[in-house]
Formats: C-alpha cells, structure tokens, sequence
C-alpha cells in the first residue's frame, strides 16, 4: 500500500508540471537560430544559379549524401554564369546528417541549409531532393513550401 502511494505522489507530482510536450504539428517550437534543414540551391541576381556544378560538396559530404554531375553551358543559353554548371544536383536526404559542411565548402555561395525541416513521407524515392525540387524559384515567383522558411 506505501509502495502505491508513493508511485502515486510521483504521478501526481508531474500531472501538474508545465507539459514539455506540444501538440505538434498545430504548435511549433522555437528552434535554434543554428538550427539547418532542408537544402537549397540559390540564384544570382540576374536569375542565372550559383551552382557551377563543381562537385566540391559531394566530395566534402561525409556521407557521401550529394551527387553532382557537372555539365558545359550552352553560351547561348547558360544555367549559369560559369562555364559549367550542375546538369544533376541531388540529395539522399534520408542519410544527410546536416553537418553543414557541404555549404562552406560551396565556393560560390550556391549552397544553403534552409531551416526548412518537415522531411518525413512514405516512400524512398521521395527523399531523394533532385535539383529541380531544391533550386530556389526565379525572383518574382509566389514563395512555397520551403522557401517561406527561410
Ligand atoms: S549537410 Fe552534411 S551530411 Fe548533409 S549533404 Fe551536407 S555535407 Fe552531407
Ligand atoms: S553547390 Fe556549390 S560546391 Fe556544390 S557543385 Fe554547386 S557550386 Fe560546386
């Protein structure tokens, strides 16, 4: 009868603390302003991406997460303003530890870790963010998705 007793003072105790828990996805926490999710591949200015398809970042990638294949610009039409640019850019997100590493070793500021982090889906294939998911939409364009995260 003690034992119970004392289970129940323990019960009765955190019955009436501050929850730690929120009704997620209603509520949402604050998080840290270090905080880095989902990638994003940016533009220059004039619309033409950053990304010169250097392939630095996979090769940076501790887990070998990025894959890049480079590409020459048609000079009438470029991607981009470098002479190459990413014909494919894409991320197995489901074995990314957003390190961060792949943005600083970007050197062209092409690469940036939005705080976008709502990945969960039901297939494989998903998680695989191809360019075309992650190139940031030309300025002018209504804001979706992650863009509006920052
Ligand atoms: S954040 Fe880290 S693990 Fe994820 S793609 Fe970039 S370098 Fe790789
Ligand atoms: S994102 Fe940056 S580092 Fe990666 S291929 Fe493009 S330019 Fe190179």
């Amino acid at each position: 009868m003690l034992g119970l007793l004392k289970g129940l003072k323990t019960t009765l105790w955190f019955f009436f603390r501050p929850k730690v828990t929120v009704q997620y996805p209603n509520q949402k926490r604050e998080y840290s302003q270090r905080f880095r999710g989902l990638h994003e591949l940016t533009r220059r200015p004039d619309g033409l991406e950053k990304c010169v398809g250097c392939e630095l970042c996979a090769g940076a990638c501790p887990t070998g997460c990025i894959t890049v294949v480079g590409a020459e610009n048609d000079p009438a039409h470029p991607h981009s303003s470098g002479e190459r640019y990413a014909a494919v850019w894409q991320v197995n997100i489901l074995r990314c530890i957003f390190c961060g590493i792949c943005q600083e070793a970007c050197p062209t500021g092409a690469l940036h870790l939005t705080r976008f982090n709502e990945l969960a889906d039901y297939s494989r294939e998903i998680e695989i963010y191809t360019k075309d998911r992650l190139l940031e939409p030309p300025a002018g364009s209504p804001k979706i998705g992650k863009e509006v995260l920052g």
